[in-house]
C-alpha cells in the first residue's frame, strides 16, 4: 500500500524521441492504479514556475507517434540553487504532488537526487537521451530512433560519395558516448568510424584512408562521434587532407536532426515499458532509481549509480569494428 495520490511527470535536458510514449505510459499507468497525474511543463523550471497542467488518459492520446515532449523541457539554472528547490517544492506541495517521474539524463537525476534528499519528495527516473551514455540500461529513450535518423542519412550521403568517389566526414551526436557513432557504423556501410571510447581508430582509419583501392567506385565514409579525441569533423578533414591531398572531401554535421522525427517502434515499446515501471516502482515504495531495461528486462538502478559508474562499452561491437576495417 502507498500514500501516493498524486504524481507529477516532466521531461528535463535534452529531447529525446520516444519521451511522449513514455508520457503516455506513466499516465495510463498511474490511472489504472487510481493514481492522478500532473504535467509539470518545462522541466525542473516548470515545477518553479508553476506550470502544471492535468493529465487524465485522453489528454495523451495521439502523442506515440510524435517526436519531442508535449511537456516542452528546458535547461533551468535556478533550480541549481537552494531557493529555486524550496520554491519547486512549495508549488509541488500546493499542487499536492506526492512523487515524480523524471524522464531525462544524468542531469535531471542528479537534481531529482538532490530534492529527494532535500525535501523528500521520491522521484524515479527514465532514461531520457539520444546518447545511450546512462548505466543501467542497454538503451535509452531516443537512442534508437536517432540511430536510424543517422544510417538513414548515411545511405543517402553514400549516393554522392560513390557518384563522385569522394571521401565523407559525417559528425554524429552523443557527447562524451560514441555510441551513436559506433552502432550506426555497424549498421550502415561506412568505412571507418572515430569513437572517444577506442584510442587507435584515428590510425586504423588513415590506414584504411592510406590503403585505397583507387578503383574502389563507392567513395568513403568516416563517421566521427562528437567526443572524438582527435578533433571533431573539421579538424580530421583538415590532418587527412595534409597526408591524403588527393581526395576530394567533404564534411556533414548532421547536428540537430538526430533529435527529432517518429520514434522508432523500439523506442515506442522500452519508453512505454519504462514509464510503467516508473509508476509501479514508486507505488511499491521505489524512489531515487532509475527504470531502465537489460536483457529485455526492467531493472532498478540507484541515482548514485547511474550517475558514479560508467556504462559498460559494447566491445563486441568494438571488436566487429575491426574486422570490418580489415575487410575493406
Ligand atoms: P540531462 O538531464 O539531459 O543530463 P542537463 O544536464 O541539462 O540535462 O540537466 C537537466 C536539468 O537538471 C538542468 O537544467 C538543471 O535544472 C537540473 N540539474 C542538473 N544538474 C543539477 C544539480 N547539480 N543540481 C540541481 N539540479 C540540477
Amino acid at each position: 500500500m502507498t500514500a501516493i495520490k498524486k504524481i507529477g511527470v516532466f521531461t528535463s535536458g535534452g529531447d529525446a524521441p520516444g519521451m511522449n510514449a513514455c508520457i503516455r505510459s506513466v499516465v495510463r499507468t498511474a490511472c489504472h492504479h487510481g493514481i492522478e497525474v500532473t504535467g509539470v511543463l518545462s522541466g525542473y523550471q516548470g515545477m518553479i514556475d508553476r506550470t502544471f497542467t492535468a493529465l487524465k488518459p485522453e489528454n495523451v492520446n495521439g502523442i506515440v507517434h510524435q517526436g519531442g515532449t508535449i511537456l516542452f523541457s528546458s535547461r533551468c539554472p535556478d533550480f541549481k540553487t537552494k531557493e529555486g528547490r524550496l520554491k519547486a517544492y512549495e508549488n509541488l506541495k500546493a499542487e499536492g504532488i506526492d512523487a515524480l517521474v523524471a524522464i531525462g539524463g544524468n542531469g535531471t537525476f542528479t537534481g531529482a537526487k538532490i530534492f529527494e534528499e532535500e525535501f523528500g519528495i521520491p522521484s524515479i527516473g527514465t532514461p531520457g537521451t539520444i546518447d545511450n551514455d546512462l548505466y543501467g540500461t542497454d538503451m535509452t529513450i531516443g537512442f534508437d530512433t536517432a540511430c536510424n535518423t543517422v544510417i538513414e542519412a548515411i545511405d543517402r550521403i553514400r549516393d554522392t560519395a560513390a557518384s563522385h568517389h569522394r571521401l565523407f566526414f559525417v559528425e554524429v551526436m552523443g557527447r562524451d558516448s560514441g555510441y551513436i557513432a559506433l552502432n550506426s557504423y555497424v549498421a550502415s556501410d561506412a568505412e571507418a568510424v572515430l569513437i572517444p571510447e577506442r584510442h587507435d581508430d584515428y590510425e586504423s582509419m588513415m590506414q584504411v584512408l592510406g590503403g585505397g583501392n583507387e578503383l574502389r567506385k563507392s567513395g568513403y565514409i568516416v563517421i566521427v562521434a562528437e567526443g572524438e579525441e582527435s578533433g571533431n569533423a573539421f579538424d580530421i578533414q583538415k590532418k587527412v587532407m595534409e597526408r591524403f591531398p588527393h581526395f576530394d572531401s567533404r564534411v556533414t554535421v548532421l547536428g540537430h536532426i538526430q533529435r527529432g522525427g517518429r520514434p522508432t517502434c523500439v523506442d515506442r515499446i522500452n519508453s512505454s515499458r519504462m514509464g510503467m515501471a516508473a509508476v509501479e516502482g514508486l507505488l511499491s515504495g521505489k524512489r531515487n532509481v532509475m527504470a531502465g531495461i537489460i536483457n529485455n528486462e526492467i531493472v532498478y538502478t540507484s541515482f548514485h549509480d547511474t550517475l558514479t559508474k560508467q556504462k559498460p562499452f559494447r566491445e563486441d561491437l568494438l571488436s566487429m569494428t575491426q574486422m570490418l576495417l580489415k575487410s575493406v
